[in-house]
């Protein structure tokens, strides 16, 4: 017994010293594995106690038990000292200087024309406590045409050359012409009422929409921007303080606005929206001639606009008896137009390095 005992003794002053001389975390993992390990000599040392009288075998086991302790304490102890150390190494080391201007190695990427315009034009109607709403690009012709009070012998379903989805991908009993790419932004309109409820309603809703028609002013793919506000006692003079608003913040303070009456099917009174040119100021000349891009008429058409129709806010789940609303909507590709003074549409969507880095 004193011989197990002698060895373990032994050990444990074997272990203080290597310890002691352990310079990194790989030393001391392999001291571990040395002592403590299945196979180390701690464990050889207690095979020797099988041979030991049942009584003697508690007291080696107690002293045993003191060692691994001991080892298991230095082992802790000498990883502190060298997380300590490295800590120490860095704060004393050279300082990084955290202000020193980065090297860029790849220029500078641009937010898309259409995406700045399309982000500023809902930026404003957010500060004027809108939300942003959206709605799928594929539709169902209720809430593109129908709902909007737009019925299917009416001429306005022919003036939007609409791209319908084939019946034969839809599935067994798909109607004709049930399914759609949406012409508008509108069907966000129904979808928003119907998906709150009751007033009040006060969203914009940016989206792409679609129609067969491609030219230096049209394309097949385009971007709107659609609002509307329905609440209790809604005029046509918080439409027009709105659009007013919104004309002034995006073209600037001196911007003036023009109503003209014109007809949408879901909207009643209707009117066609026009902004005092931006380019001469709303006084159609340009250095000495006609400018360019009012024509000489001093205005440009910008939106449409309206009361919501009774019978478009019934669709919509609203009591057209005790709520009235305003609508309005915009072509974000000409609003980019007149404030870039980008006179080709096409160009958007060329994907030309040189148009695009000069935003
Ligand atoms: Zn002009």
């Amino acid at each position: 017994m004193a011989d197990l005992i002698g060895q373990l003794q032994s050990l444990a002053a074997t272990a203080r010293d290597a310890v002691a001389g352990a310079a990194d975390e790989r030393a001391i993992e392999e001291l571990r594995v040395r002592f403590l390990g299945k196979k180390g000599e701690l464990s050889a040392v207690l095979r020797g106690m099988g041979a030991l009288a049942a009584e003697e075998r508690p007291r080696v086991g107690e002293v045993a038990n003191r060692v691994r302790d001991e080892v298991e304490a230095l082992l802790a102890a000498a990883r502190a000292r060298l997380e300590d150390r490295k800590l120490e190494a860095e704060l004393s080391g050279p300082p990084i200087d955290v202000t020193l201007p980065g090297r860029r190695l790849l220029p500078r990427g641009h937010r898309h024309p259409l995406t700045r315009a399309a982000d500023e034009i809902t930026a404003i109607f957010s500060r004027l406590g809108y939300e942003v709403a959206s709605g799928p690009e594929i539709e169902l012709d209720w809430y593109n045409f129908e709902a909007l009070n737009i019925p299917a012998d009416h001429p306005a379903r022919d003036m939007q050359d609409t791209f319908y989805v084939e019946e034969g991908t839809l599935g067994p009993g798909a109607r004709r012409g049930s399914v759609l790419l949406r012409t508008h932004t509108s069907p966000v309109q129904i979808r928003t009422m119907k998906r709150l409820g009751r007033p009040p309603v006060r969203v914009i809703c940016p989206g792409r929409v679609y129609r067969s028609d491609y030219d230096q002013t049209h394309s097949p793919m385009f971007h709107q921007v659609e609002g509307l506000c329905v609440d209790e006692g809604i005029t046509f003079a918080d439409l027009k303080g709105t659009l007013a608003a919104f004309a002034r913040a995006y073209f600037g303070p001196a911007t003036r606005t023009r109503f003209r009456p014109s007809y949408f099917p879901f909207t009643e009174p209707s009117a066609e929206v026009d902004v005092s040119c931006s380019i001469c100021g709303g006084s159609g000349q340009k250095s000495g001639g006609r400018c360019g891009t009012c024509k000489g008429t001093g205005w440009l058409e910008v939106l449409g606009a309206g009361l919501v129709h009774p019978r478009v806010l019934e669709n919509g789940g609203i009591d057209p008896t005790r709520s009235t609303g305003f609508a309005f909507g915009m072509g974000v590709e000409r609003l980019a137009m007149l404030k870039y003074g980008i006179d080709d549409l096409r160009l958007f969507f060329e994907n030309d390095l040189r148009f695009l880095e000069q935003f």
